[in-house]
């Protein structure tokens, strides 16, 4: 996979030595070399990944790493420290700051490429999930971006996969201060677990005692169920070629021994706000295409959902010739509502209408807002006598208990108006069907209105 590798670098060679690493394997590269720099081109949204040098004249990078991480257009940006000394405590401010992962000058080719192949992967997941929830915003349901870079990484849920006591017993003494952690020594026990429990997190020993922890790493990455979750690999200076394996089939990252407290705190951290961004962002993404095919005012189907699944439904029930009825509804004498009670008065007599409407029907059924004060029911399966029944009985429904108006603390009486159709042979369409329906509905009306009436081709 390839992708765009922003350099930030204050000093020349050091950005031309990775350039030229990064170009033999394809990679596309941008330069900066100064923090501002970085940070305009990361909020263009020209890159996919920050190489970024910790030691800069002016902005540093620990406050590069942080700006763009709190930044809600930059946050999701992949950012690798690159430090010169592999100082323990350079590493926890960078981990701090919110920074993905290090590389230690001079900088080994295998972990580059690993490391910057791995992060590039799992942010075209998240800008997937990123343009989609971005989307959603014209729904109007607050800036997803701003919650998701909002989130902490605290109160998480751990599963620690270990079978040695102590450094178990140690890890999940410092995890537990600022998280619930469950410790498994068992790989099938902990496979279960993780598939019961929603985890924030998940930790899992390389060198379990007769099992290879990095099986139970690819298992948890292919279970649907257990995809999302964070993967930290605990491993040995000798298990090199494992965690550069396991980074390369989806683990999120890895912490050799011996563990180091506060890196330990900072990666499960890290790993946690990564998971609950993407879940914010998919939060957003679902509730978005729920409101697509929503009516806001009433929560029941919209027009455009009635069209589409409408078409559908008969085309199935054409083929198989099966009955399909429809419905279309106009409440009576709306408009004096409105002018008698206000607008808003009326909204809430349709909210209470649609709540009628749908204890009358079944899931199967769809209800949409077709108008105004005009709704649609389909009902599959229907024939014209147990479609008429059912439209009687919402109309007897309507009509037997006065409407509330909470605001004039009164109450008033609706009634409602239908028009009964079904599917016939000649049909084209639902549009055929729809007509009839509105033909019906015409001579309801006419007829004095409260009332069904029903229409044949
Ligand atoms: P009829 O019995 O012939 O159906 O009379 P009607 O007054 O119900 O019919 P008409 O179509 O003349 O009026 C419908 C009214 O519904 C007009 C419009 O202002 C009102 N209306 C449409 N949508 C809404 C809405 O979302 N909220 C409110 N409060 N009123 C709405
Ligand atoms: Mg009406
Ligand atoms: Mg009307």
């Amino acid at each position: 996979m390839s992708a765009r590798v922003l350099i930030v670098d204050d000093l020349f060679p050091n950005v031309k030595l990775l350039e030229t690493k990064l170009a033999l394997e394809y990679f596309d590269t941008l330069v900066a070399m100064n923090g501002p720099d970085a940070i305009a081109i990361c909020e263009k949204g020209l890159c996919d990944i920050v190489l970024l040098d910790v030691m800069m004249p002016g902005m540093d990078g620990f406050e590069v790493c942080r700006h763009l991480k709190n930044n809600p257009l930059t946050a999701h940006l992949p950012v690798v420290m690159v430090t010169a000394l592999d100082q323990p405590s350079d590493r926890l401010k960078g981990l701090d700051a919110g920074a993905d992962d290090f590389l230690t000058k001079p900088v080994d080719d295998t972990a580059l490429f690993t490391r910057v192949r791995s992060l590039v992967r799992l942010k075209a997941v998240t800008d997937e999930l990123r343009s989609r929830a971005l989307a959603s915003r014209e729904f109007g349901i607050g800036d997803p971006l701003a919650l998701a870079a909002a989130e902490n990484g605290l109160d998480a849920r751990i599963l620690l996969v270990e079978d040695r006591r102590g450094a178990a017993e140690r890890m999940a003494g410092a995890l537990g201060q600022n998280h619930t952690v469950q410790v498994e020594a068992d790989p099938q026990r902990a496979m279960q677990a993780a598939a019961e429990n929603a985890y924030d997190c998940i930790l899992v020993s390389l060198d379990l005692e007769g099992f290879d922890g990095l099986r139970l790493c690819s298992q948890l990455r292919s279970l649907d169920r257990t995809r999302n979750v964070p993967l930290i690999m605990l491993a040995e200076p000798h298990d090199r070629g494992r965690i550069v394996r396991g980074l390369d089939f989806g683990v999120h990252d890895y912490l050799m021994r011996p563990v180091d407290r506060n890196e330990l705190l900072a990666r499960v951290r890290t790993q946690t706000r990564r998971k609950r961004f993407s879940e914010v962002l998919r939060g957003a993404v679902q509730a978005s295409m729920q409101l697509a095919v929503m009516d806001g005012l009433t929560g029941l189907h919209n027009r455009r959902y009635l069209d589409n699944h409408l078409g559908l439904l008969f085309g199935e029930a054409s083929l198989r010739q099966t009955p399909l009825a429809a419905l279309l509804l106009d409440i009576d004498r709306f408009k004096g509502i409105n002018d008698t009670y206000g607008h808003e008065a009326g909204d809430e007599v349709l909210r209470t209408f649609a709540e009628r409407i749908r204890l009358h029907t079944r899931p199967a059924d769809i209800v949409a807002r077709y108008g105004g004060e005009e709704m649609v029911i389909v009902l599959p399966e229907a024939g014209l006598v147990e479609a008429r029944a059912i439209a009687e009985r919402i109309r007897a429904r309507i009509e037997s208990a006065p409407f509330e108006i909470h605001r004039t603390a009164r109450s008033v009486p609706v009634t409602v108006s239908i028009g009964v159709a079904v599917r016939e042979p000649q049909d084209t369409g639902p549009a055929d069907m729809l007509k009839r329906a509105d033909l019906a509905l015409y001579r309801a009306k006419h007829a004095g209105r409260n009332r069904v009436e029903s229409q044949a081709a």
